[in-house]
């Protein structure tokens, strides 16, 4: 008889901390899931010189780049949510979040004139994709994929299938943001919702799911102050500024991860109102949005439970 115990197992990947929860002690299974994640990365970083996505960066305006299926597929999936009408998603922001360097050594406002000749050459549509031959070209030169909003995401979900794979039905698999929960033989995963400018642990409230995938992307996990202002890590690819509304957070609870970073992303562009009505169109994607004003807004309450942790904040169903 199993005696449901927790067991837990961390590192660091992707510049963040990774930690596996299981119910089995299985240390083989752990590090073969932590090679499974550093596969991934290692096929889709842009932060080091190489890696499968940098090799078609390079290739920017001179010529196609043959890649791995896990690869080709992610760049297909984040250039239709990037190719949506008045997204705010674009996988082909790089050359902007390069310029503003934002959470690296140096960041500061880049110049309006810089910024606008670094929008000219972050247009998805110039991504172009050739699906018998695996092959990714990037028309314009200087042009750059960043898969920054969603290979967390995408990996998640693959931790999730290879446990599966094993017969492994219970577990959790935190990347940093992306949360993907299979079951709990006690019943629910408690999620921590974080509160936004507070201590690393501090909580506006939680979420009780199993079997779903929760992310939160909020303006103040990476950002730096400069004229009185917070300038964060999530750009509007219309403006090339930061995306600036009411939101100082959103969190997405899907089946899949993936859809949960595209959605945030995209919610981060449409605010609460007009994020609000695009979900009523996705009944199997729902947001806890938490705006500046200290307001806890749930598009729907379907496939979690949520528990107020902070009574300075106002909960709004
Ligand atoms: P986190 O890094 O905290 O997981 P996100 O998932 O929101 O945050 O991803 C932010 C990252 O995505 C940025 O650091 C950048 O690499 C990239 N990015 C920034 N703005 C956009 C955008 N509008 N569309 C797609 N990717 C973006
Ligand atoms: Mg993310
Ligand atoms: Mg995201």
């Amino acid at each position: 008889m199993s005696d449901n115990r927790v067991w837990s197992y961390s590192t660091v990947l992707m510049g963040s901390p990774v930690l596996l929860k299981l119910f089995s002690h299985d240390e083989a299974l752990a590090s073969r899931v932590f090679s499974l994640i550093k596969k991934y990365e290692d096929l889709f970083t842009v932060n080091r010189a190489q890696s499968q996505v940098m090799e078609i960066n390079h290739a920017a305006g001179q010529q196609s780049v043959v890649v791995s299926r896990p690869v080709y597929e992610l760049i297909k999936c984040a250039k239709a949510a990037s190719m949506v009408r008045d997204s705010a998603f674009n996988l082909a922001i790089g050359p902007l979040v390069k310029l503003w360097r934002i959470g690296f050594k140096g960041d500061s406002v880049p110049g309006a004139q810089d910024i606008a000749a670094r929008l000219r050459i972050t247009r998805p549509q110039d991504v172009v994709l050739d699906d018998a031959a695996h092959s990714v070209f990037l028309t314009q030169p200087g042009m750059e994929i960043d898969l920054g909003a969603i290979a967390k995401g995408f990996i998640a979900d693959r931790v999730r299938d290879y446990l599966h794979q094993q017969g492994v039905s219970d577990g959790l698999i935190n990347l940093g943001g992306n949360v993907q929960t299979l079951g709990n033989p006690q019943g629910q995963w408690t999620i921590g919702v974080k509160k936004p400018f507070a201590d690393a642990d501090a909580l506006v409230g939680s979420i009780e799911v199993a079997n779903k995938s929760v992310v939160t992307s909020g303006t103040y996990e990476r950002y730096f102050e400069q004229d009185g202002k917070r300038w964060h890590h999530i750009l509007d690819p219309r403006s090339g500024y930061p995306l600036d509304n009411e939101l100082d957070s959103v969190t997405i609870i899907s089946a899949d991860s993936l859809d949960g970073d595209i959605w945030t992303t995209l919610i981060f562009g449409l605010g609460v109102e007009k994020g609000c009505a695009a979900l009523r169109q996705h009944e199997d994607i729902e947001a806890i949005f938490v705006t500046k004003n200290r307001d806890i807004i749930l598009s729907s309450q379907r496939q979690f439970r949520f528990t107020q942790c902070d009574d300075s904040y106002h909960l709004i169903d």
